[in-house]
């Protein structure tokens, strides 16, 4: 299975359901838990575990680092 990569044609459109997910559940700035439950959710297609790994890869090794750090959204 692939991994969700910045560079996947569903990358922005993961990030945006992120952001949401934050601006509702807030982030608990230990986990990927929403991000998680995003890529179960919506992108079954996917490595979870993996795109989760290549996330910390990247620095983010909670839901708003992940926003900030591999999709690179202002803070
Ligand atoms: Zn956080």
């Amino acid at each position: 299975m692939k991994i969700l990569a910045n560079d996947d044609v569903k990358f922005e459109e993961f990030c945006g359901r992120l952001s949401e997910a934050i601006e509702n559940d807030g982030c608990d700035s230990e986990t990927l838990l929403l991000s998680d439950y995003i890529l179960r959710t919506h992108y079954p297609e996917y490595d979870t575990e993996g795109t989760i790994e290549y996330f910390q890869s990247k620095g983010g090794y909670c839901d708003c680092e992940v926003l900030f750090n591999v999709c690179q959204y202002p803070k």
